[in-house]
């Protein structure tokens, strides 16, 4: 039992997930087991993903990387948040920040507190008492070593894979070149033997991790693992994604705007902004979408938008036999809330924690795929949220949104918080409290009771009186930041492209 069994691990493809999983293995595994990764440069990668969330701070940790450098090596640019426009009425726009907001404690959330504040009067907006949003709405950013804010990156995607390749190969990973033709399986056990090249070069291997994309080469085309769909709830199938011209403008946030039957990505880095309309094709033609796109552009395309398909939902096991799906290969949530990068890491971090030295055992795969499925299960709920409250009914796709049937496990959260302005962060769900608030009220959801934490902090004029401090407090912080922009040249500048 003391040899292991796992040492060759292979990597089929190299977009974001082959190489964000392949520098992972190589920083923490890289002693233990040989790791080979193989593309095809004619294939290519789907080349959009650039908004993360605050994890990726998390995960670059663990590959100690330098903040600096890598914002400068992909013309990364910073992330406080997302601003969502026109989600519940038309006109309407709320950002979701990734900061904390007001003081919660043990027994209630700060939301609560606001809210008694709002049944007398008084107390303004929710966002007024998080530090990151008013950073965000000022266009301001400041980070360092003791700085609290809490913040993700926007970064070119294409940038984000060569850096990891270059940070992969200096630790080791062999990287092939070329078409994968063909997948070797063991006539026995079904499990994968080894990859075979269009050069008739065989790559073996004890565990194969498959970031193939939207193909699946191993874990569909071949080990046929199935596919769980999720388009009763969201209909999305279809995006245009397109670049244009950096302006004065960059933004410490991503904007999602919603149009006629999906909503539209505004993506600020350094060298170029990032575009893109997520649609419905059954409520949108190509030709249409297009229109929408390119006339609600801040400057003229670089090129003509580029069409990508897909399937919302999620593999059954995304892990079956030896063969591990990641990214775009396990399964696909629609970019609103930039979850999917998140879902690589997390998966990758997942594997070194369950990692199989001594064989894919049942036990093992069935504890990983648990983990993953409650994840993807979570984060989808959280979508179907924006889509759910919406208000809107100048269009079919948002009467179907507003009016279609969602999962229990959200009919449940919604009912909470609007009968006792109860949110709550379940065993694996990503999202904290804080965002489930923030987009619940963003989408109109107007809690009728609350918790009365807010009328053990003395009378109305005490309340007031601390709620208004704390605004202050964070006006004068904000006050002294920089604006991201002058933030981002001096701190990380990337050479012009
Ligand atoms: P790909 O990029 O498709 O890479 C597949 C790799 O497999 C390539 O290297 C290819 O060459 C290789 N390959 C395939 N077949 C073969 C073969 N036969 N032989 C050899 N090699 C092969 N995520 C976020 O977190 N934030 C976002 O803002 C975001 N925006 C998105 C917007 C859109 C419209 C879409 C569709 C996705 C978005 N995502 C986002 C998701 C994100 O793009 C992906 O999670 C990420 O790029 C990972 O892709 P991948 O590496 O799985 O697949």
């Amino acid at each position: 039992m003391d040899k292991p069994l796992v040492q060759k691990v292979v990597i089929a493809g190299g977009g974001t997930a082959g190489w964000v999983a392949a520098a992972a293995l190589a920083q923490q595994l890289g002693r233990l087991i040989e790791i080979t990764l193989v593309e095809s440069d004619d294939i290519g990668t789907v080349g959009v993903g650039e908004a993360t969330i605050p994890t990726v701070q998390a995960f670059h940790k663990l590959l100690a990387l330098d903040e600096r450098e890598f914002m400068r090596a992909t013309q990364g640019t910073f992330k406080l948040g997302i601003a969502f426009e026109h989600w519940a009425r038309q006109g309407d726009r709320y950002i979701h920040s990734f900061g904390s907001i007001g003081k919660s404690t043990w027994m209630a959330d700060f939301h609560n507190v606001w809210l008694e504040a709002k049944s007398k009067g008084f107390g303004g907006e929710l966002g007024d008492y998080c530090f990151e949003l008013q950073a965000a709405e000022a266009d301001k950013f400041y980070t360092s070593d003791s700085s609290p804010m809490n913040y993700a990156y926007h970064f070119d995607a294409g940038l984000y894979a060569r850096y990891l390749r270059g940070y992969g190969e200096a630790r080791g990973v062999k990287r092939i070149e070329g078409k994968i033709s063909r997948v070797e399986q063991n006539a026995a056990t079904g499990f994968v033997d080894a990859l075979v090249m269009e050069t008739g070069e065989r790559v073996p291997g004890d565990l194969f991790i498959d970031c193939t994309g939207f193909r699946g080469l191993l874990i569909e085309q071949t080990l046929k693992a199935g596919w769980e769909d999720w388009g009763q709830w969201l209909a999305m199938d279809s995006a245009l994604a397109v670049q244009t011209a950096s302006n004065d403008e960059m933004l410490p946030y991503t904007r999602s705007i919603a149009r006629q039957a999906g909503w539209q990505w505004r993506i600020p880095l350094q060298h170029r902004v990032g575009n893109g309309l997520v649609y419905s094709s059954e409520h949108l033609t190509q030709e249409e979408a297009r229109e929408t796109l390119v006339k609600n552009l801040d400057a003229k395309p670089l090129f003509e938008p580029r069409l990508i398909r897909f399937r919302t939902g999620r593999r059954r096991k995304i892990w079956d036999k030896n063969c591990i799906s990641m990214g775009l290969s396990s399964g696909f949530l629609e970019p609103l809330e930039s979850t999917s990068i998140h879902l690589i890491m997390i998966g990758v971090t997942r594997l070194i924690q369950l990692f199989p030295f001594f064989g894919c055992t049942p036990a093992l795969i069935e504890r990983y795929n648990d983990l993953s499925r409650n994840e993807f299960e979570r984060i989808r709920d959280f979508i179907i949220l924006h889509y759910k409250l919406t208000e809107r009914d100048d269009t079919v796709f948002w009467r179907q949104c507003r009016d279609m049937e969602i999962p229990e496990t959200l009919k449940e959260r919604i009912a909470l918080f609007l009968e006792r302005g109860f949110a709550y962060q379940a065993p694996g769900d990503l999202f904290r409290v804080d965002s489930w608030v923030q987009v619940m009220l963003g989408q109109r959801v107007k809690p009728q009771g609350r918790h009365l934490i807010g009328r053990m902090m003395g009378d109305d004029a005490q309340l007031k009186k601390a709620l208004d401090s704390l605004k202050a407090n964070i006006s004068a912080a904000v006050a002294k930041l920089p604006r991201h922009k002058d933030f981002v040249q001096s701190y990380c500048p990337a050479q012009p492209e």
